[in-house]
């Protein structure tokens, strides 16, 4: 079962400075200026009802801002709001984002208090002169002390880091992986730069002083860092912004790697590549192949317009390529069947090849 999240954007609140980059407006669109009590009970109670029952855990978020970065007063007066309804039994916890450099013991205090549970950091890169020139105002080594702060303290913990920032490269951009599995969050989001009027990354581009990554880089550097979380059992939650109204709308989003189903895009990359491998472990065929897989990964296996399914019968060639569905079947993990033997892949773990394929020679489904 799910998590329901109810999510309140609250438009750069506690933003001390503008992030190079940021425009709460076009990436997550309008929102009130001031989130009354009135709009928040309906907000939820909305949520609530058209969710129905079947969700295993349901949160109240606060995103778009920088929540500790607000006056306490007004944290306070919005925690309030949400521990209403925890108290209720309707809602469970809370979730927060903010800043790394306004994460301290007394803010987590506050936040302990009011059933926070789930604190999400904009870590964005961990090499300082990438923070730097994206004008975040804090260092990596900042990011480090909040999540020991928020390890210490209990909080569960998800890290966003971005793709393509001015003056990062893929060799900088996977130091960031690497000290973002060190860290050890339950959950990490992949956000690539884009381009929205309006913000100095949007004058650099247009002075020609930044480049954006292609949308295939960017989905490749997605791939290679999805694998490398999920070889560390470190959930990658979401990839890609939200498509917003405003996102959407002509003149808003100038550049930059922008694809309405970009998680999409990466996770039928990776399923490309583990059939690929798996394939290479069965060649040269004699007879057909069956891949099984969760239902919901069907599509993921196609890949997009089945651009996966033309690349993959290209290997197979004359011999028939199939794919079942198989209740049951652990979400993210693809089976090949083949000439009696079923054939498993995955990511593996750090320093056994990129995915481990296992043999079953017995199980035939
Ligand atoms: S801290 Fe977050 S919300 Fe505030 S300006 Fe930077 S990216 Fe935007």
């Amino acid at each position: 079962m799910k998590r329901l999240i109810i999510p309140f954007f609250l438009s750069n609140k506690g933003c001390r400075s503008r992030c190079i980059f940021c425009s709460q407006s076009i990436s997550t669109g309008l929102h009130p200026d001031k989130i009354s009590r009135e709009y928040f009970c309906t907000t939820v109670e909305n949520h609530l009802h058209s969710a129905g029952s079947g969700h295993r855990e349901t949160q109240v978020a606060f995103y778009g801002g920088n929540f500790t970065g607000m006056h306490e007063h007004e944290q306070e007066r919005l925690l309030k709001y949400a521990l209403d309804f925890v108290k209720s039994g309707l809602v469970h916890s809370v979730r927060i984002s903010t800043r790394p450099d306004f994460i301290n013991e007394k803010c987590l205090r506050l936040l302990k208090a009011h059933s926070v549970k789930t604190i999400e950091i904009g870590g964005q890169s961990m090499i300082d002169d990438v923070l730097e020139r994206a004008q975040r105002g804090h260092t990596a080594d900042d990011t480090k002390r909040a999540f020991v702060h928020l390890h210490d303290m209990g909080f569960e913990t998800a890290l966003h880091l971005m793709i393509g920032l001015p003056g990062d490269t893929d060799e900088r951009f996977f130091h960031s992986v690497e000290e973002a599995v060190r860290l050890r969050p339950q959950a990490v989001r992949l956000h690539p730069a884009l381009v929205f009027k309006d913000t100095m990354l949007a004058s650099m581009y247009k002075a020609g002083d930044y480049h954006p990554l292609s949308l295939e880089n960017a989905v490749s550097l997605s791939l290679r860092a999805l694998i490398r979380f999920r070889q560390e059992g470190i959930p990658v939650i979401r990839m890609g912004l939200y498509t917003s109204e405003a996102m959407e709308r002509k003149g808003n989003l100038l550049a930059g790697p922008y694809h309405p189903a970009f998680g999409a895009l990466v996770e039928s990359s990776l399923f490309l590549e583990m059939a690929s491998a798996l394939l290479a472990k069965v060649e040269p065929l004699r007879s057909g192949v069956t891949f099984f897989v969760a239902p919901s990964d069907v599509s993921n296996l196609r890949g997009l317009n089945n651009g996966n399914m033309k690349l993959l019968r290209e290997k197979t060639g004359s011999h028939p390529l199939e794919i079942c569905e198989e209740p049951g079947q652990k979400k993210g993990l693809l089976a090949l069947v083949y000439d009696g033997n079923r054939y498993t892949a995955l990511p593996s773990t750090h320093g056994e090849g990129i995915f481990k394929i296992n043999r079953h020679t017995a199980a035939l489904r």
